[in-house]
């Protein structure tokens, strides 16, 4: 086995780290440690939660590995709630004061099958060997208060000059587990971080293999890749291995649009309306898909210029396939598909219209839409386009509208369907004729929103269709 030596706090101090006595770990985590050293075990704060210490970034996850099996540290925490789901990779959730702890036994993954999963989880009794199985060096440090920080692979270094680098020999790693690239990528694009050499090029070689990569998997990592920070770096250095799992988006890379309201090749200037976007999954997909389309319905005039009538629904329809492909949720793909059909509309700053696509988006929705508008013209570096120039007022009466409920909808329109059958004014289908006409007239500010003045309206609408 390879040697033990690692670095203990102190020799992180002399490379110029500012590191405070003891890492600030949620006391629950601490406390899961404690129990597990006063049962006679060894225990660690792992992987994310130290790594995010030093980057100061929130956790949400705590892991915790132990030399204890799973029985024995069941057994440690037979006073409190634990969950088992993954006994069989050796990890037993314990939840302590509401915070839910996973705790795994050191293991060493054996032979991987389908370049996916171990086919056995053999334990060990090595810290050490459980780091060789983790990811990246950045991923790979332990702590317990008694030895400070444990760091095996270099991952301090690492941290410190912003690496993303693989534990171990890059190509193999990529080569056991796949999805592997695409936290690399994700990593990268989050933090900052430059993916090293090697571990570079081990991810050009190894890219086809994500074809083995289940959608869900590549989904949950792929949206967090698109919220990153760097996201438009990423993208642009790895359209290639992006391209292995979503092929679509490859005619994008270098598609000229001979369009003077366009400076960049459609796959660049996508790349900046993501990184423009605000980083929320939805938003950034239909950036991502936005002009998806162009390279499939260009027309190029007598002129030279490229035209793209149609690309939005065209576009729409592209991403709805491939979001359906990925198994993304019903809500997201529902949210992307609005928001890139109605991208390339002018929003005029008149409240009827503005109220109409409320009732169509949703307020929140329509809001995101000015930012992907925003963002999108933010990143043509050519002219202005007529939509352009709206965004900003029909955004403030949007805010407007919200702010003094006005109504938009069927949901707060003062009357329901209910009480123009009482008053005798229709019946059966006919309601929901009335009711729109009732809907229209509020929002076009032809009569009042309140029941008294909504009814006598249908009856004057009525009386009218009568004569
Ligand atoms: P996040 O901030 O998303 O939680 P994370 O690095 O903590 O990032 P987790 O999925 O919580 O990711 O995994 C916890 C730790 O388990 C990682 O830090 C890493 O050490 C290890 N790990 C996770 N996924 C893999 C993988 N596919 N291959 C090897 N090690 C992994
Ligand atoms: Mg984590």
């Amino acid at each position: 086995m390879k040697d033990k030596s690692f670095n203990l706090l102190c020799q992180v101090e002399r490379d110029g780290l500012i590191m405070p006595e003891l890492i600030n770990l949620p006391n629950e985590v601490l406390t899961i440690i404690k129990r597990l050293e006063s049962a006679g075990y060894e225990a660690y704060a792992a992987g994310g939660c130290v790594r995010d210490y030093f980057l100061q970034r929130n956790s949400d996850d705590f892991d915790v590995t132990t030399s204890a099996k799973p029985e024995e540290t069941r057994a440690v925490f037979k006073d409190y709630r634990v969950i088992e789901t993954g006994i069989k990779h050796g990890t037993v959730t314990a939840i302590i004061r509401g915070l839910k702890v996973e705790v795994t036994t050191y293991r060493i993954d054996g032979l991987y099958e389908d370049n996916r999963r171990p086919s056995k989880v053999t334990y060990s009794k090595s810290s050490y060997e459980d780091t060789c199985r983790r990811d990246f060096t950045i991923n790979a440090l332990l702590y317990n208060p008694k030895t400070g920080v444990v760091d095996y692979h270099g991952g301090l270094e690492d941290i410190k000059n912003k690496v993303i680098k693989c534990v171990g020999e890059p190509e193999n790693r990529f080569s056991e587990d796949t999805l592997r690239i695409l936290r690399a990528l994700r990593f990268s694009s989050v933090l900052g971080f430059q993916i090293e050499d090697k571990t570079k090029q081990a991810i050009f070689k190894t890219k086809i293999l994500l074809k083995k990569i289940s959608a869900e998997r590549i989904a949950t990592e792929f949206s967090k890749l698109l919220c990153g920070n760097s996201v438009r770096e990423i993208l642009t250095e790895y359209i290639t291995v992006l391209g292995v799992f979503i092929p679509e988006l490859l005619p994008m890379n270098g598609f000229n649009q001979l369009n003077p309201y366009h400076k960049y090749d459609v796959f660049d200037h996508t790349a900046r309306v993501v990184e423009n976007c605000p980083p929320v999954a939805h938003l950034r997909l239909a950036a991502l898909f936005h002009d998806s389309a162009k390279p499939l319905v260009q027309r190029v005039d007598k002129k030279g210029i490229g035209h793209y009538k149609g690309h939005a629904e065209a576009g729409m329809q592209l991403a709805v396939h491939v979001l359906n492909r990925l198994k993304y949720d019903k809500a997201t793909i529902g949210k992307v598909k609005l928001l890139i059909q109605y991208h390339d509309d002018t929003i005029l700053p008149e409240k009827p219209m503005i109220k109409r696509l409320m009732a169509i988006l949703t307020p929140e929705l329509l809001l995101d839409l000015y930012a992907l508008q925003r963002a999108d013209a933010a990143s043509k570096g050519g002219k202005k386009s007529r939509r352009d120039r709206f965004i900003g007022a029909s955004e403030s009466l949007t805010k407007e509208i919200i702010a003094a409920g006005e109504c938009y909808s069927f949901d707060c329109l003062a009357i329901k369907g209910g009480d123009l059958i009482n008053a005798g004014l229709c019946e059966g289908p006919e309601t929901s004729r009335l009711m729109k006409l009732l809907l229209d007239a509020v929002i076009d500010g032809k009569v009042e929103n309140n029941k008294n003045a909504l009814l006598d309206y249908a009856k004057a609408s009525d009386e009218k269709n009568e004569n």
